[in-house]
């Protein structure tokens, strides 16, 4: 499978290089140059399959000669290594818990196989040490510095907003060591995001050093999210009625990774795209107009984003043919007053308890069932964060206390090793000294 760019200024790569390489060169994102299709009987089949078969197969034609068949198997199975149950809330919903993993939110898949990947494509071919340099508004940092702990011939450089993560959040960042540094940016999401895309074409920078980014924007983050959307599937509670998935979103990856399932051929009947109030793709559903927006902080900040990445991939995948896209995909988007009732709503009507993600996911396939003929279709919304890691909006919104699970154990009482930045010059002179 080869990669081209969606700015058309780079000539396609494999998939390995497209993971190495991040953005293409004219700092286009990756794009598969084909969408395979499934064949019926795998997806007729698919309650057979296990997850780890079932993730070999939506993968590798993407991955195509660059990673052996064995490799690839083993890879797998080391990303997909924690649960993802599927919790009924009530009689024609439930959630798909993805937040079982290391660092306790979805992007632990993502970050994994991306991890593992690149550790092949280092050991192939002797290269100078990898940089991975990343943004985060919160998991990602987490689930990449998990995932690239310890990894040999990688280093990983994280930038997140000042204050702007969560408690846990920052602890999973900033404690780790070894070949993971946290950077603490005076800003925002948006503002650490600008300072790594300058990075990537800053020549006395990539000149000195082999720099990579490890966002959503990478194919290998991107694609292995595809997993989720057959694993809800697969174990959909009432397999004879149609099945509609409700995602809480920011950069779009999560999402865009579920419309390529959908093209693949997995039957999923719609898609909800359910934000925060940074609510620029539920506007552009509902007029058509995409106007990019500054990000404003709320309490499910994974998705403060005010222009989302991945908005151009989905925009290819229906050929930007916004009919055809709004046949698939609805939107809305959730104040923090909303969120907050949401979780109420949630914990006394069901007695489970979300995080501002899951709330905002759920308020959103709410809304789409209202809309739609509720009783001939079934709901599930992805949880994509443990509750513990917003516990003080979630332990103040539902007067209870959160018991931390054994991941947290390791953490929690570590110092915090950070450094300040403030912009980009000061970036770029860390990188350059270290
Ligand atoms: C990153 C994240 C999201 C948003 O996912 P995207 O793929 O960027 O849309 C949602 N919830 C949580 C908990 C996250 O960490």
């Amino acid at each position: 499978m080869n990669y081209s760019s969606l700015n058309f200024n780079s000539s396609s790569v494999g998939f390995l290089e497209a993971v190495r390489k991040g953005l293409a060169p004219d700092r286009g994102l990756y794009y598969p140059e084909s969408i395979p299709k499934l064949s019926k009987e795998f997806i007729d089949n698919i309650e057979h399959y296990s997850n780890h078969e079932i993730a070999f197969e939506v993968i590798q034609p993407f991955v195509g000669k660059d990673i052996p068949e064995d490799r690839l198997r083993m890879i797998l199975e080391e990303t997909l290594n924690f649960e993802f149950p599927i919790v009924p809330i009530n009689t024609s919903i439930a959630t798909l818990e993805l937040f079982q993993g290391p660092t306790l939110a979805f992007k632990d898949v993502g970050a994994r196989f991306m991890a593992r990947c690149l550790a092949y494509a280092h050991e192939i071919k002797e290269q100078k040490k990898l940089t991975i340099l990343v943004a985060t508004s919160g998991d990602t940092g987490g689930a990449v510095a998990d995932g690239f702990y310890k990894v040999k011939g990688i280093e990983v450089v994280i930038l997140f907003p000042k204050g702007k993560v969560s408690e846990v959040q920052e602890k999973q960042l900033t404690t780790l060591g070894e070949n993971i540094t946290a950077l603490e940016v005076e800003g925002t999401f948006d503002d650490c995001q600008n300072m790594v895309k300058s990075a990537f074409i800053d020549p006395e920078l990539t000149n000195e050093m082999n720099l990579t980014s490890a966002n959503s924007i990478n194919v290998a983050r991107w694609l292995a999210q595809m997993f989720y959307y057959f694993i809800a599937y697969k174990n959909r509670p009432k397999p004879s009625i149609k099945l509609v998935i409700s995602v809480p979103s920011g950069n779009f990856g999560n999402l865009c990774a579920g419309l390529v399932a959908h093209k693949m051929g997995l039957p999923i009947e719609h898609f909800i795209a359910s934000t925060n109030i940074n609510d620029s793709v539920p506007n552009y559903l509902k007029t058509g107009d995409y106007e990019p927006k500054k990000s404003i902080s709320t309490i499910s900040n994974a998705m403060d984003v005010g222009d989302p990445s991945n908005f151009i991939r989905i925009q290819k995948l229906f050929n930007n043919d916004f009919y055809k896209l709004k046949k698939v995909v609805s939107g809305y988007a959730f104040t923090d007053i909303e969120t907050k009732k949401a979780l109420k709503e949630i914990y006394a009507d069901c007695n489970y308890v979300a995080d501002p993600h899951g709330a905002v996911s759920y308020l959103g396939l709410k809304a789409y069932l209202e809309e739609n003929e509720e009783n001939s279709l079934y709901g599930i919304f992805f949880e994509t964060a443990h509750p513990i890691k917003f516990a003080p909006t979630v332990e103040s919104t539902l007067k209870i206390k959160l018991d931390p699970p054994a991941q947290l154990l390791g953490v929690l009482n570590k110092p915090k090793l950070s450094i300040p930045i403030s912009d980009y010059k000061s970036l770029k002179k860390f990188l350059l000294e270290r």
